[in-house]
């Protein structure tokens, strides 16, 4: 079993390239923030509790969304693999994912960083706002934010998985074709 994180900041593309790579490899994506936006949809307690902090484009709690992951891993147990999106976001966040995934006999194989600008991410996250009407892409400022937290919260895990031996970067300013072959091309001896 393959268990890869893809990181990035949001608007980098996750989403896109964890799409194609499930195409190409039969993956299991795992997307916490795909996971949140289905509890708000369905109104459930959790979905409610999260809403206003996804609108605010803040970090839900450390503890939720180790427990959707943790749900979900085992929910899937004959997975070829796993792709995590959108998580670990914070250091304590990737600490729990190792141990987790050590103790299923699986450890992470990999963290895939997608490298773009800030610019690029900002004109692509204002774009999905207006055409999938979400509320934390809606305006530069909420845009901002969120890139403000992913580098306060997030690029700390950068770190931790390069320690590991488990980081590679790939561009992903240009088509998510191109990244994906980067990505295959990394893939390619581990698979
Ligand atoms: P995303 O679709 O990955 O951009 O996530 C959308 C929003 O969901 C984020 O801005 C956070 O509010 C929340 N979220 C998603 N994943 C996480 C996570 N791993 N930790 C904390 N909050 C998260």
């Amino acid at each position: 079993m393959l268990n890869i994180i893809i990181a990035g900041p949001p608007g980098s593309g996750k989403g896109t390239l964890a799409k194609l790579m499930i195409d190409k490899f039969g993956f299991v994506h795992l997307s916490t923030g795909d996971m949140l936006r289905n509890e708000i949809g369905l109104g459930s307690p959790l979905g409610k509790e999260v809403e206003s902090i996804l609108a605010r484009g803040d970090l839900v709690s450390d503890q939720i969304v180790i427990s959707l992951i943790a749900n979900n891993v085992k929910a899937n147990p004959g997975a070829r693999g796993f792709l995590f999106d959108g998580f670990p976001r914070t250091l304590p966040q990737a600490e729990a994912l190792d141990d987790f995934l050590e103790k299923t006999g699986h450890p992470l194989k990999l963290m895939i960083q997608l490298e773009v600008d800030d610019a690029v991410c900002e004109m692509r996250l204002l774009r999905r706002g207006g055409i999938e009407n979400r509320p934390d892409d809606m305006d530069v400022e909420r845009v901002r934010h969120r890139l403000a937290t992913y580098y306060a919260q997030t690029v700390p895990i950068i770190d931790h998985y390069k320690k590991q031996g488990k980081f590679i970067a790939v561009d992903s300013s240009k088509t998510p074709e191109y990244t994906l072959n980067q990505v295959s091309e990394c893939l390619k001896p581990i698979l």
